[in-house]
């Protein structure tokens, strides 16, 4: 099949679908100008020796500050970042009633601000910052603005202790609420569809298992293979933000 056909059958899949639920991680991303931020080939691991020296909960705890070091050039690309036809095409399908649920590995924020409501973000996001200490939770923008603008890193206004963006760092445990519902979709989806995930960090891997396992449709749309690639329906290789919007408008 050429991509074309490939495209058809998952505009077809997704017609006779009663509850389509998307995985997204950086892939999508990446036409928004974000780099992914769990990849060494990333190049914001250039100053960090190693992810495991600034991006884990305990060097959290140990040297803040050069957590929030590391973090400022992703933040700074995020901000700025606009969703791209990728993520306006999740939310248009979600407006007419095709689409059920996204899950994301993402904590860019931008399938929100496309306009998406049903978001789940597995991996944490940007929208708030959290106390490690008393757990007091604030939203995090002006936060963030002062610490772009200023350098002030972010503290509690309870108890002063610094606050850790609502992200989750590498050893922490994902939001429970956020992957319990992200399961319950994946049980109930009829096609779920992953975009921009090659589908390699856990437990990203293991929701399109659970729906397959449960009888859904995998429509896979990546540019690199991914080990799921033979039990998909449709495999689209391509660039997101071109692929996506052929479904979401045939
Ligand atoms: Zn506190």
């Amino acid at each position: 099949m050429g991509n074309e056909a490939h495209i058809d059958r998952a505009i077809e899949l997704l017609r006779q679908a009663r509850h389509v639920v998307a995985l997204t991680g950086a892939g999508i991303s990446t036409p928004s100008g974000i780099p992914d931020y769990r990849s060494p080939k990333s190049g914001l691991w250039e100053k960090a020796a190693d992810m495991v020296e600034v991006a884990t909960l305990a060097a959290f705890r140990r040297q803040p500050l050069a957590f929030y070091d590391w973090l400022r050039p992703l933040l700074h690309v995020i901000r700025e970042a606009q969703p791209n036809p990728a993520h306006l095409a999740l939310a248009q399908l979600e407006a007419v009633g095709r689409l059920q649920a996204i899950i994301t590995q993402n904590i860019d924020l931008l399938h929100s601000r496309a306009g998406s409501h049903q978001v789940y973000e597995i991996h944490g996001h940007l929208r708030e910052v959290v106390c490690p200490t008393c757990h007091n939770v604030v939203p995090a923008e002006p936060l963030l603005d002062a610490f772009m603008a200023a350098g002030k890193v972010p503290h509690c206004p309870r108890c002063r202790h610094i606050m850790k963006p609502s992200v989750v760092l590498f050893g922490e445990l994902l939001p429970w609420r956020a992957m319990k519902a992200a399961q319950h979709h994946c049980a109930t989806a009829d096609v779920m569809i992953v975009v921009g995930s090659s589908l390699q960090v856990a437990p990203a891997a293991d929701l399109p298992e659970m729906a397959l396992a449960n009888g859904a449709r995998l429509i896979i749309i990546n540019y690199n293979e991914t080990h799921l690639d033979d039990q998909a329906d449709v495999v689209l290789r391509g660039d997101v933000a071109e692929v996506l919007p052929q479904l979401a408008d045939p």
